[in-house]
């Protein structure tokens, strides 16, 4: 999609959710706000690890049609939700206190108040193109959408990684799933046209680096498996625990510290059950150093054999994968993918594949098949650009 198609677009959908917001809460919005779901490169399980990752944005967007309120009242409404609209009171925002989708948007709000800033009520609705249960983060895209619309309602002028903190800290503390800071610092802080080279450690120190899939004859495919297995988020807490039991044995304060050179004695003296989560984490932190580089040179194919390796490391090493992913990506590379590997989390979730342009739709078809002879649900195949994080699209920027 070109640049006046993506305006359009952009232009259409916020028209349409003003609208809807207009019948569910009478009058217009002060605004209407996007924030992009996220593919991640490379990095995947690092960012928990004070560790380095490389998301870029996807084309998908959460739009936020939103208004403030004087009477501290918040009311919710998604075209994704369950028909209804909530009616809650910010000041009786708590963990625990509100369950369902509800409790990523609130979360932030109660997270800002948390943080000290000045926020009261808001009318709320929100309206999605990122796939739900993915593995690309559209509970990022709806934190993050809160967090710029609030953000500009409440003139708080808080830097991107500041509001990525923020959503994070509702994703952990008030819906409570324990998710590093890389998903909220992509859909935050990416820019069109390139990946974010993202520290854990200091996300203020984040750096555009470009990513021309384009100009290079390539495509990446998001191949959505439209798994989640349910083991996922109590797994995921045991990892980070695994990790952090690691790094405390090994008397650092995070497996980031520990450098690639001092590997080999670490996994002597580490636990059999741990020692494979520190390699992964060490040479998948290597990796985003490395695919930084290859990018920097220009050199966007060189990104293939890095993703290949990165998925054997979640698959043997963190053992994240599942049969469906393994397969996408076993199925990908036999078609001519360049390379390929799982992205989030893990347990299903999706796949991304780098491609030459013109092989998109026998990668797509392989992939297909592959499912179809194994019995799995079809998969849901995209193939993206990096776009534009979190952003105002109505009224237009500097039209107010
Ligand atoms: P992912 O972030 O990979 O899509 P998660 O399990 O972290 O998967 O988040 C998915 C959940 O986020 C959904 O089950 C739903 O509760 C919530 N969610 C995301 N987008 C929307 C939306 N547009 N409307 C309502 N709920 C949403
Ligand atoms: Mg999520």
């Amino acid at each position: 999609m070109n640049h006046t198609d993506q305006q359009g677009d952009d232009d259409s959908r916020a028209d349409r959710v003003a609208g809807t917001f207009g019948r569910l809460f009478g009058g217009p919005p002060d605004g209407v706000w996007a924030a992009p779901g996220r593919v991640n490169l490379i990095g995947e399980h690092t960012d928990y690890n004070d560790g380095f990752a490389l998301p870029m944005a996807l084309p998908q967007t959460t739009l936020l049609a939103a208004r403030a309120r004087t009477d501290g009242r918040l009311r919710l409404h998604s075209a994704q939700g369950d028909g209804r609209v909530t009616d809650l009171t910010v000041a009786a925002l708590a963990p625990g206190a509100v369950t369902s989708w509800v409790s990523y948007p609130a979360g932030v709000v109660w997270a800002l108040a948390e943080a000290g800033h000045p926020v009261g009520g808001a009318d709320l609705h929100f309206d999605s193109t990122v796939p739900t249960g993915a593995g690309l983060s559209s509970s990022a895209a709806l934190e993050c959408a809160v967090a710029v619309a609030y953000d500009e309602l409440y003139g708080l002028g808080l830097p991107g990684p500041e509001l990525a903190r923020i959503a994070q800290l509702a994703e952990n503390a008030f819906a409570g799933v324990p998710c590093g800071i890389m998903d909220q610092m992509a859909s935050v802080c990416c820019t069109a046209g390139a990946a974010l080279q993202l520290d854990a450690r200091t996300p203020e120190h984040h750096r555009q680096v470009p990513f021309d899939l384009r100009g290079q004859g390539l495509r990446l495919l998001v191949i959505d498996t439209r798994v989640s297995h349910d083991l996922g988020d109590g797994a995921y807490a045991a990892l980070r625990a695994g990790c952090e039991r690691a790094a405390a044995l090994l008397g650092l304060p995070a497996l980031r510290d520990l450098p690639a050179g001092d590997l080999p004695g670490a996994l002597q003296a580490l636990p059999a059950e741990l020692a494979p989560l520190v390699r992964h984490v060490v040479t998948e932190n290597a990796r985003v150093t490395e695919a930084v580089s290859r990018l920097r040179e220009g050199d966007v194919a060189a990104l293939g054999p890095i993703l290949t390796t990165g998925h054997a490391s979640l698959r043997d090493d963190y053992r994240v994968s599942c049969p469906e992913t393994d397969l996408a990506v076993t199925a990908a590379l036999g078609a001519g993918a360049l390379g390929a590997r799982m992205t989030g989390g893990g347990f299903g979730g999706s796949v991304i594949a780098l491609v030459e342009a013109g092989r998109e739709s026998q990668v797509g078809e392989s992939v297909t098949a592959a499912f179809g002879a194994a019995g799995h649900r079809l998969p849901r195949i995209l193939s993206v650009t990096p776009a534009e994080g979190a952003r105002r699209l109505a009224p237009a920027p500097g039209t107010r």
